[in-house]
């Protein structure tokens, strides 16, 4: 018996991106101490009161089938957060609460793509745009954010692809690059989307980590509200990645037509989920803050760093858990660098390629281990940089 044809090439070529993380595993569960700078996770868990509150709701009962949409005072909370944020008026009928972003982005393909429909996205992308897409039925295709104009999609490059394309997925602070879109790159994502009658998917997870200026949704640009759908997440903002809790905030019509696709897929979020979402968006942005404080004060730690020597260069990220840095002047590719450093001093980076090849020649570090330890493996990753470009 044969597998379907979309889920056997979910991965095209094989390679999900991972090889590196997968040798950093096998390394520490042979016992050897690895430093990870690979996955986006906090170093803390989620916070006690939000389990408590999660415990609350679960022994006050809430442990049945929840309301699919999502329960009433979460559809509001999420609502009015998002209309005093952006400024766009937002009901709890323009929100779906979803088992996290992942499945956000899942949902909001499905209902704007036909199988064989374009879904456009640009490179460097989170690792599972292309399979998302793909899984939805699309085709994906991407657009390059060059290296050289510091990861800033050009308009004109997605107007050059976007004649038939149905969709649009773009992600702003960026995961991989860390990169905050400008105003000016958003109203031509804008322009564009208006221009060929696109749907804007944009995938806004870490807008509670920016390091310079503001957060700008592209859904507040003018004309946009219509075919935007912002895909949220409580993983990064609050800590919560492993409870699933994410939305989906988009025109009334549509959002009722993913209803429907999540009664007939994840069926909804636990109900004492839910609940401990409340309980955390009330705890309000200086939370929020708290826990974005060690990404900020890491990214401080690495341009130190970096600032001392010319080899390794930063990608300027204005926001997100990450940095990207320009290993090229090492004469290595990405691969080749993270293996190496893997081996030798037992750093573990994610490649620049595992995020497209608008990324080669890079490395992604998490900023995701205590500042310490993250100061001395920046350290020893850029005097390993500097051995190898006096090599070469
Ligand atoms: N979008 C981006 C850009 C991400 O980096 C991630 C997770 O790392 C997600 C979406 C999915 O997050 P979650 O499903 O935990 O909300």
């Amino acid at each position: 018996m044969q597998a379907s044809n979309r889920i056997s090439t979910l991965l095209s070529g094989g390679s999900d991106g991972w090889e590196v993380f997968n040798k950093a595993r096998e390394m520490i569960a042979a016992g050897t101490d690895v430093t990870e700078l690979t996955i986006g996770e906090h170093d803390i868990r989620t916070a006690a009161p939000i389990l408590q509150d999660m415990h609350r709701a679960a022994m006050g009962g809430h442990t049945g089938y929840a309301s699919i949409p999502g329960i009433p005072a979460l559809r509001e909370a999420v609502a009015a957060r998002v209309t005093e944020r952006t400024g766009v008026p937002t009901r709890p009928e323009n929100v779906m609460i979803t088992p996290g972003g992942q499945s956000a982005l899942f949902a909001a393909h499905t209902a704007v793509i036909d199988p064989g429909d374009t879904g456009l996205y640009i490179d460097p992308y989170y690792a599972t745009y292309p399979g998302t897409l793909r899984a939805a039925s699309a085709v994906p295709v991407a657009i390059e954010a060059r290296a050289s104009e510091a990861f800033q999609p050009r308009a004109a490059d997605i107007d050059a692809v976007a004649k038939g394309a149905k969709s649009l997925l773009v992600n702003s602070p960026n995961n991989p690059t860390g990169v905050v879109y400008t105003r000016e790159t958003m109203e031509g994502i804008a322009q564009v989307c208006r221009a060929h009658d696109l749907w804007l998917i944009s995938d806004e997870v870490y807008d509670t980590q920016i390091w310079e200026s503001a957060h700008l949704s592209p859904r507040a640009l003018e004309g946009m509200a219509e075919r935007t759908l912002v895909v949220g997440s409580m993983s990064k903002s609050h800590a919560m990645t492993g409870s699933r809790i994410g939305w989906i905030v988009g025109p009334e019509e549509i959002v009722s037509h993913m209803i429907n696709l999540a009664t007939h897929t994840t069926y909804g979020v636990p109900g004492f989920i839910q609940e401990a979402a409340v309980f955390a968006l009330n705890q309000g942005t200086a939370f929020e803050e708290e826990i974005a404080e060690p990404f900020r004060r890491r990214r401080q730690i690495a341009l130190d760093v970096l600032a001392s020597q010319n080899v390794v260069g930063a990608v300027p990220n204005g926001g997100a858990m990450y940095m990207m840095l320009d290993i090229s002047a090492t004469g290595l590719s990405g691969e080749a660098f993270a293996y190496a450093l893997l081996e030798k001093h037992h750093i573990a980076t994610m490649p620049g390629e595992s995020f497209g090849s608008a990324a080669a020649g890079h490395l992604r570090v998490a900023m995701t281990i205590e500042d310490g330890a993250f100061e001395q493996a920046m350290k020893t990753l850029c005097s390993f940089a500097e051995s190898l470009a006096s090599a070469s």
